[in-house]
């Protein structure tokens, strides 16, 4: 697609974060944007080389703070779509704080969470969403606490979105990160991304043989909040879809009077802003 940048991936052969990538390019094209409307932040790990191998504005930034720049873009360009990529240790451990606000700011931007519940790029430390027996080299005996659920953290911080799709599933993903670009507000979306180097649990077999889809449940209607919540609190089985989206969401920007674009250094402030930074340093 016209997203994908000349750069070479340098993710290991057969690692979910191509499907994941694939899925939110193929979701951009999709809903009519474009390289030049679209703003990619990432934060640090495999994940968060996304923004390279995408051809759009981007920033590659800090561990954990990929939302709040996020929030920062959209409130200057709320024309802009905002594409926020992380993975599980970046998202929802360093930046779990970021990502309580974020969702309950109900910030108009989509944020796709590469979730391989492991440490990837510093070579497979037991994660957020790690299983609690999973044994790693820094946790011989497994983590020994229960994984965070991305999902209820989502819902108890009062997310207009909630989503779970599987980078494999290349068709479903898209449509399904299409849908959370299409939400107004803050578009959670939490994908299954194998790690073939390090995970040898959560693998593309697992998810294949344990997702269940919502689309095949005809009675789960995402509109219902009790129903998201049964569907998320499940403990015995892992699902892919829509699980919640308020239909009268208001996003962050439209709630404040955003509507313009703040860019523009605005009339009495200094002509070059970058003089007021020199000054203070
Ligand atoms: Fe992907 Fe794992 Fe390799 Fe990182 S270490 S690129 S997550 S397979």
């Amino acid at each position: 697609t016209d997203f994908k940048s000349d750069k070479q991936p340098t993710w290991c052969p057969g690692c979910g974060d191509f499907g994941t990538m694939n899925g939110m390019m193929k979701a951009l094209a999709n809903t009519g944007n474009d390289p030049d409307n679209t703003f990619v932040v990432a934060g640090i790990g495999c994940s968060g080389k996304i923004g390279t191998y995408m051809h759009s504005y981007a920033l590659h930034g800090v561990h954990g703070r990929a939302l709040p720049v996020g929030t920062g873009v959209k409130m200057a360009r709320p024309d802009i779509e905002v594409m926020v990529a992380g993975g599980d240790g970046d998202g929802y451990s360093i930046g779990a704080g970021h990502f309580v606000h974020a969702v309950r700011r109900n910030v108009d931007m989509t944020y796709c969470v590469m979730d391989n519940r492991i440490y990837g790029l510093t070579k497979g430390q037991a994660s957020p969403t790690s299983r609690s027996d999973f044994e790693t080299s820094t946790t011989p005996e497994g983590p020994k606490q229960p994984p965070v659920n991305p999902l209820a953290l989502a819902l108890a911080s009062g997310a207009s979105f909630i989503a779970q799709s599987f980078s494999s599933d290349a068709m479903r993903h898209a449509e399904i990160v299409q849908k959370a670009i299409e939400h107004d507000g803050f578009g959670f979306v939490n994908v299954f991304s194998p790690c073939v180097t390090f995970n040898d649990v959560d693998t593309y077999d697992y998810f294949r043989d344990s997702l269940v889809d919502l689309q095949e449940d005809e009675d789960h209607d995402p509109t219902d909040y009790e129903a998201a919540k049964e569907v998320i609190l499940d403990a015995d089985k892992e699902y892919q879809g829509v699980m919640y989206q308020d239909e009268n969401s208001v996003p962050y920007h439209e709630q404040h009077g955003v509507t313009e674009d703040m860019s523009e250094i605005p009339d009495g402030a200094p002509e070059d802003a970058m003089d007021l930074v020199r000054e203070f340093y």
